[in-house]
């Protein structure tokens, strides 16, 4: 609001002095036409005497004479004619004086009488040049000179000299030098002159006028897009909530002014499982409403503010007591969670709060943020959804945040391990393959499982270059154990975002290529939960493996929400039955049921079917009994680094593989 008030002033400002300064170059372009106006009065006023001079030259003076030099005089009759012709002129005030003069500069005829022999002055006519001016010897030479003479009280006269031609012989005889009356004329074109000012004037106003409003229009403009601009950097253009940076700014604020008041992040639970099955489009709805849900619930002087992604934070002014703050929190949580319905599909949003109180937790936007962030995610990781930081929480293991970039050095510095599981053929007890699994060898926190690390990772970029980093690790290694005379297939975990990356059925079959392994012999495992609803490249990817001659498994089976459209639509070669199931086969006879109908629905679309968990000799002998082709579990062995893998030596007599030790003989009973 402040802001909006100082832009408008800032924009007035600008135009009131445009439009002071404006009127300099109108005022200048309007001198410089008046100047131009002015000028043509004169030109006009010459103009008339040099026209008037003429025809008086024409009409009565040429026709009296008889065309001899002026010098040699005139005859009585050219001297009559004249004088008539003269007086008449004069009488109608169409001519004020008048002269003939020879070329020497000698009167040969006045209207006064004067008359001189010779280019002497004459000192009663002010108006008469002597015949050394240039305007006489202009006229002598053909030219005619036209002046306007500021005369006494009578006013303003046109002095015009001109030839005289005589109509007879057609040629130049003396010099005509008349005196014109100018004040009526003048009259008239100073009339028109002023005329023509009012008009400038008015044109130059109006110019005025139309450059003030379109400057007007357009500072306007400039303000309402400097305004919305300032409004953008600082909010979320999907909730229009303020953004990062103002919710900064306003804890900031908070702090300056020592405020007391309670800085709480916000974390969406499982935000990215309803994006990747649900759509993009969806999750843009749900943060919608989430926006919407959290500013309903907060006070007029709070701040809701998105942050990134599905984090938001919340700025509760007057809060200084950890229990006022947990139960406000607590309060947004419960209004929050109640069930809301997004694209037909009804969902129960939970979220994570931590909280840090100004000014007990810390006195800095910095501190304070940082904080409620080591509150959250210790509420993320126990079963509290809102924490209120305790000083304890500092000592909590490296924030999610970290892991993206710690990974990137972790693949560097070769950080990272692969253990293989086996995949034990049921029938023949034998192990047909393993699968790799990620491990981190982390400096500080030791032998980290994906749990701790995947989640994040598969967020950022860097889930391109560590699959790869698997991919080639465990064909190497499978180059290695085939070697070593081990016949096994290698499993390699893919996340979904991995299927949308251009070309990564390319990469695949170049590593492959290139160290030597048979597409047969790998086999990549999408996890069924984290396909996104729109399988478009994913399922393109897929098919293109599988062309190629690759093996392609849907894992964790059974416990996604499109399960039995996956099968249909996707390139697939095995389903592994999710450990949720496998857990209660031979102990539950539902969970049996599930397993059964899964293992008989995927034989049917020609798919083997491998069982995961199986942590029990019993359910072994129950899958084998139900005719699933695989399994795996902590029974036949947890992951390990392959070269200790247990693989039964062949005996040396070079007879088949006597196949999985421990695998107990199926008994009727153990079936249910
Ligand atoms: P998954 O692909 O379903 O792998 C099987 C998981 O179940 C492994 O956990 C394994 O240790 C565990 N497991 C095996 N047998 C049993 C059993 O009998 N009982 C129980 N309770 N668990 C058993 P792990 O190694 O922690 O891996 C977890 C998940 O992380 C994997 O699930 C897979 O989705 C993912 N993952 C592992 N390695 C990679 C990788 O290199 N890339 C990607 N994208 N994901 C990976
Ligand atoms: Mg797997
Ligand atoms: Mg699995």
């Amino acid at each position: 609001m402040g802001r909006s008030r100082s832009s408008s002033a800032a924009g007035t400002r600008l135009f009131v002095t445009y439009a002071v300064a404006s009127p300099v170059p109108v005022l200048a372009l309007g001198a410089v036409l008046a100047q131009g106006n002015r000028r043509d009065g004169v030109e006009r006023g010459l103009e008339y005497g040099r026209a008037q001079a003429a025809v008086v030259e024409e009409m009565a003076i040429a026709p009296a004479l008889h065309g001899e030099d002026l010098a040699l005089g005139l005859t009585d009759d050219e001297r009559r004619r004249l004088q008539t012709a003269t007086d008449l002129a004069v009488f109608r005030g169409s001519v004020e004086r008048l002269r003939l003069r020879d070329f020497g500069g000698g009167v040969v005829f006045s209207d006064d009488g004067f008359l001189s022999a010779g280019a002497g002055a004459d000192a009663g006519a002010t108006w008469s040049v002597p015949a050394t001016d240039p305007a006489f010897a202009a006229a002598a030479g053909g030219g005619t000179d036209v002046t306007i003479l500021r005369g006494d009280s009578a006013g303003r006269s046109i002095r015009v000299l001109q030839p005289i031609v005589a109509d007879s012989s057609g040629r130049s005889v003396g010099v005509l030098e008349i005196l014109l009356p100018y004040e009526t004329v003048a009259a008239e074109i100073d009339a028109a002159t002023v005329r023509n000012y009012w008009r400038l004037g008015a044109g130059l106003a109006l110019l005025y006028v139309v450059l003030a409003a379109i400057s007007w229009s357009s500072t306007h403009r400039l303000r309402r897009q400097a305004a919305r601009a300032a409004h953008d950097a600082l909010h979320d253009p999907l909730t229009g909530l303020p953004n990062r940076e103002l919710f900064r700014r306003r804890v900031d604020e908070a702090t300056r002014r020592s405020a007391s008041c309670a800085v709480v992040l916000v974390d969406l639970d499982r935000f990215k499982e309803v994006n990747d099955t649900l759509g993009h489009h969806a999750g843009d709805q749900l943060l919608r409403r989430v926006a919407q849900r959290l500013g309903d619930a907060l006070r007029s002087d709070d701040t809701v503010a998105r942050l990134g992604g599905d984090e938001f934070g919340l700025l509760l002014a007057g809060v200084s007591n950890p229990g006022t703050a947990q139960a406000l929190v607590e309060q947004v949580s419960t209004l929050l969670s109640a069930e809301l319905v997004v694209e037909g599909v009804p969902l129960t949003i939970e979220a994570s709060f931590g909280i840090a109180l100004h000014p007990a937790d810390g006195d800095d936007v910095e501190t304070l943020l940082q904080r409620a962030d080591a509150a959250m995610y210790h509420g993320k990781r126990g079963t509290a959804g809102v924490v209120v930081f305790d000083p304890a929480l500092e000592s909590a293991p490296t924030p999610h945040l970290n892991i993206q970039h710690d990974m990137r050095q972790a693949l560097d510095a070769g950080q990272l391990r692969l253990h293989y599981q086996p995949k034990v053929d049921l029938r023949s007890g034998r192990t047909s393959g393993v699968e790799a699994l990620l491990r981190w060898q982390h400096p500080d926190r030791g032998l980290l499982e994906p749990a701790d690390f995947l989640p994040a990772v598969e967020q950022s970029a860097v889930i391109g270059p560590l699959t790869e980093w698997v991919l080639r690790q465990s064909l190497v290694d499978c180059a290695a154990w085939t070697a070593a005379g081990r016949d096994w297939t290698v499993a390699v975990n893919v996340s979904a975002r991995n299927l949308d990356q251009p070309d990564f059925a390319g990469t695949v079959v170049r590593l492959a290529a290139g160290i030597g392994v048979p597409p047969e012999r790998l086999q990549l495992e999408v996890t069924e939960t984290a396909l996104p609803v729109d399988l478009g490249a994913a399922a393109q990817t897929l098919a293109t493996l599988a062309a190629a001659g690759f093996g392609t498994a849907l894992d964790d089976f059974g416990v996604g929400y499109a399960s039995l459209s996956h099968l249909r639509s996707l390139e697939l070669t095995e389903v592994k039955i999710d450990r949720t199931f496998v857990a209660g086969v031979g102990v539950d006879a539902a969970d049996g049921e599930v397993v059964r109908s899964l293992i008989q629905l995927a034989h049917g679309l020609g798919l083997t079917v491998c069982a995961e968990g199986v942590e029990t000799p019993a359910a072994a002998a129950w899958l084998r009994e139900a005719g699933c082709d695989r399994a795996q579990g902590f029974f036949f062995s947890r992951p390990l680094p392959w070269p200790t893998l247990p693989w039964p030596a062949l005996p040396a007599t070079g007879a088949p593989d006597p196949g999985w030790h421990d695998l107990p003989t199926p008994s009727l009973e153990m079936t249910s």
